[in-house]
Order: C-alpha cells, then sequence, then structure tokens
C-alpha cells in the first residue's frame, strides 16, 4: 500500500513535532503549534506571542496563522514576521491553519502559501453535506455533526497537504457539546498515524486530554500539543495542563 510521506526529515528535526510514546510524567515537551496573531483575529503581535513563549520556557512554537487561498496578499508578509524573531531560547517557525474545504478533504489554500510554511495544519471549522453545501450551525443536528466532523477529517488525511490534523472534533466538543465515540476518535488517530499526519492534542478543544493521549501511544501517533492561543496568557496552555494532570495522576 502507498504510505504517504506527509512529514518530511526538517519537519521531523524541528522538534514541532514527536512520538505520543514519548510523553510521562517526567517528559512533557515545551511546545506550541497552534498560535493566532493579530495578523488575523489574535489579540497580539507575533512578537508578543513570541515573547510569552519564551515566558513560558516554550522551546519550539509554530504561528499557525489562519489564512485561505485569498490570503496571498499577506502571508508573505507575516511569513517574514515569523523568521525575523530570535532563534535562540525558543525557535518559532511559520505555518497557517485551513480548513477542510469539502467532503473529499480539499483544504482552503495555494501552493504559494503553503509552500512558504514549515506546516500546514487543517482543521474543520465549517460542516459540508453531502452535496457539498455548507450547513449552518443552527440548522444542523448535533448527532449528525460527529458524522460529518469525522467524514471531512477522515477525507483531509488523504491530502498529502496536510501536515498536522488540528483539534480533532473540535466542532463537535465545543460547537454542539457532543462527546463522540471513542471508537471514532481512535479511528482518526490510527489512520493521522497511518499516512504520517501529526495529530494535534489541543488544550482549548480536547477536554479528555489524557484519554487522547492514551489513544495516540495506543496508535503510536506522531503528535504536537496546542493551545490556540489568541492571547498571550494561553500561549503553552497544552503542555502546562499535561504537566499539573499528570503530577496528580
Ligand atoms: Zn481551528
Ligand atoms: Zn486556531
Amino acid at each position: 500500500m502507498d504510505r504517504k510521506l506527509t512529514i518530511s526529515a526538517l519537519q521531523e528535526e524541528s522538534g514541532l513535532i514527536f512520538e505520543a510514546r514519548s510523553v510521562n510524567t517526567s517528559v512533557v515537551p515545551a511546545v506550541d503549534c497552534h498560535l493566532h496573531t493579530s495578523w488575523t483575529d489574535g489579540e497580539s503581535s507575533a512578537e508578543e506571542m513570541y515573547m510569552a513563549a519564551v515566558r513560558s520556557e516554550m522551546g519550539v512554537i509554530l504561528f499557525s496563522e489562519h489564512s485561505r487561498k485569498t490570503s496571498i496578499d499577506w502571508f508573505d508578509d507575516f511569513a517574514r514576521d515569523v523568521r525575523s524573531l530570535p532563534a535562540d531560547t525558543c525557535k518559532a517557525l511559520v505555518g497557517t491553519e485551513v480548513k477542510v474545504e469539502t467532503r473529499s478533504g480539499d483544504i482552503d489554500t495555494t501552493d504559494e502559501i503553503s509552500n512558504n510554511c514549515d506546516f500546514v495544519m487543517a482543521s474543520v471549522h465549517r460542516l459540508i453535506d453531502n452535496s457539498g453545501n455548507t450547513l449552518q450551525f443552527a440548522e444542523t443536528d448535533p448527532s449528525k455533526a460527529v458524522e460529518i466532523e469525522y467524514d471531512m477529517t477522515m477525507a483531509a488525511l488523504e491530502n498529502p497537504k496536510v501536515n498536522i490534523i488540528g483539534h480533532t472534533f473540535g466542532m463537535s466538543f465545543r460547537r454542539f457539546k457532543q462527546n463522540p465515540a471513542p471508537k471514532k476518535i481512535k479511528d482518526v488517530i490510527k489512520k493521522a498515524a497511518n499516512n504520517n499526519v501529526v495529530f494535534e492534542l489541543n488544550s482549548h478543544y480536547h477536554e479528555n486530554f489524557l484519554e487522547i493521549l492514551s489513544w495516540c501511544k495506543e496508535y503510536n501517533a506522531v503528535i504536537s500539543f496546542g493551545s490556540n492561543a489568541h492571547t498571550v496568557d494561553k500561549v503553552g496552555e497544552m503542555t502546562r495542563s499535561l504537566q499539573r494532570a499528570m503530577s496528580h495522576a
């Protein structure tokens, strides 16, 4: 079977991603792969977020700025801004978080943008029905939301452009207050591991992060930690949450 090589050697060496099995009470990587800035809907500049990462003793961070196909007019400047940050205490990487835009796993980006990124994160932000129409949240049956989010996530994992699958089931958990069956979450983790896509454990969306981490270990997934920080106080939140939870376990 053709195994997609979505993670490059450089990405592996970045330190942003690691095997779930390497995480334990004494080893909780100090990374944050999910930061937003005032380039889009975040409150603070890249430099302010970077300084917060240094204060929280993060070793590597990814600026996973929201973008879409039409973002070519500013994305270069954003990338330059991130690459001009110091690299001595904390390494800052350029990324983007883009939405899954079809049921077949297409993502909302262009080569020009994705080739300028160290990592491309795909997340489900909108639910799309079988006919390709975007569903309004208010008119979506919560139990169907889980099915749709599952299908779209599984499809995105087939897309070779996707390096990181962002906040799996984030819409179901937070918007629709649903707890997808463990089998469904495990299916995503297993497929991500098989297709060399990094699974993001996200402190904003995954309340049951310890359980999800244990499943990532079960399938030997490569993972990263993300906070979805839009403010400086949240930078590094996934690492801190895990450290707290593991010290009390
Ligand atoms: Zn998102
Ligand atoms: Zn985000």
